[in-house]
């Protein structure tokens, strides 16, 4: 795939200069080589905004300070310093990969991309970030700042979810290294990148004549920033339903821990069942009274949307049947420290703060 715009030679002594001078500073992250620092914010970052990831990052350090206290805690102990945040799968990656440190590499991340890359949810742009922050690794990045500068810089046309373009991109990415000056500060070069992708070439209305790449940007020359990067092909989003049980006792919920794989993996969450007649039948259980519905909801996933109905069962203790495994009463009171999925969280303590709940009843 060849590029309109050839590498030019000075790219990226040029970020790294505009970095110094204009870039982020201060943020909890930088002005740490600590690779367990590093790795935990560039695993919150993935898919989530900064001004988000700054409360959690600091009260998860707080609670887990070392990758031995990570490792050395139970995953049920990390799952709530995560719940809001979204996309589990990186917190139970985030605790095997704490693990796999402390057995496989004597409690010492790996200084080389490759190495880290072996490790659970490091991926390829993730592994080279690590390496470069904390070991000055001349390994280039590729998150989705980068993506969108080198898109827009090089005039790279496709989406880039597509092998050839993400191929395309990674090359370039490897020239502009290989093309620098051999004391490059891989560290401020990266930053740069990322800094130039949130502050100066937005998603919209980038601020080009802030850039320190306006004068050889092709999407510049060509005001073709609003096409690129090229969109995403759309994908066709699936439907999906699902039934959630909100059984009362006595200012107590039921919740149960979700299985590890699938959505909300290792969450503790409302009973769920995929139709109403299953909820009802399992009701029964607790009570001969039916349950009765709320209004539904619904979730926006990466790739489907669940429209949620939640039931409501009030039960005293003469109807009370002990918990099944995996299922454990909860104080309404604790429900804000509990690790819920968002939108159930959203869901109770929507309902218990409010002073009327049954607001929410349909009937
Ligand atoms: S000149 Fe504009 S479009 Fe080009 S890289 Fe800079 S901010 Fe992005």
């Amino acid at each position: 795939m060849s590029l309109p715009v050839p590498c030019p030679n000075n790219l990226a002594e040029k970020v790294v200069a505009w970095q110094k001078t204009s870039g982020r500073h201060h943020l909890p992250w930088q002005n740490t080589q600590d690779p367990y620092r590093v790795w935990l914010s560039e695993i919150m970052l993935q898919q989530t905004q900064v001004a988000t990831v700054l409360g959690y990052y600091e009260r998860f350090l707080e609670r887990f300070p070392t990758v031995k206290d990570l490792a050395a805690a139970e995953q049920d102990e990390v799952m709530p310093y995560w719940a809001g945040l979204g996309y589990y799968a990186r917190a139970r990656n985030l605790h095997r990969c704490a693990r796999e440190v402390m057995e496989q590499w004597g409690g010492s991340f790996p200084r080389q991309a490759v190495d880290l890359a072996t490790l659970p949810g490091i991926g390829r742009s993730t592994a080279c970030a690590i390496a470069a922050f904390c070991f000055g690794e001349r390994s280039p990045i590729m998150d989705g700042n980068v993506k969108r500068v080198f898109t827009r810089y090089f005039g790279v046309y496709g989406p880039t979810q597509k092998k050839a373009v993400e191929n395309a991109l990674w090359a370039q990415a490897e020239e502009v290294v290989a093309l620098a000056p051999a004391d490059l500060n891989m560290a401020t070069y990266t930053q740069g990148l990322m800094d130039l992708g949130s502050q100066c070439c937005t998603r919209s209305k980038p601020t080009c004549s802030l850039c320190p790449l306006q004068s050889d940007c092709y999407a510049h020359t060509h005001q073709a920033q609003s096409e690129l990067p090229s969109p995403k092909e759309r994908l066709r989003q699936d439907e999906r339903y699902a039934h959630v049980l909100i059984l009362e006792l006595n200012g107590q919920v039921l919740l149960e821990q979700r299985p590890d794989k699938g959505i909300w993996g290792g969450l503790l969450t409302l009973p769920q069942y995929d139709d109403a007649m299953s909820l009802q039948t399992a009701a029964l259980h607790w009570s001969r009274e039916e349950a009765i519905s709320l209004a539904s909801f619904q979730h926006v996933f990466s790739h489907f949307k669940l429209h949620i109905t939640p039931w409501l069962l009030q039960v005293d203790e003469f109807d009370l049947a002990e918990p099944t495994a995996g299922q454990q009463w909860q104080d309404h009171e604790a429900l804000e420290q509990t690790a819920l999925p968002a939108p159930i969280r959203k869901l109770l303590l929507g309902l218990y703060q409010s002073k009327d709940s049954e607001q929410l009843i349909l009937g």
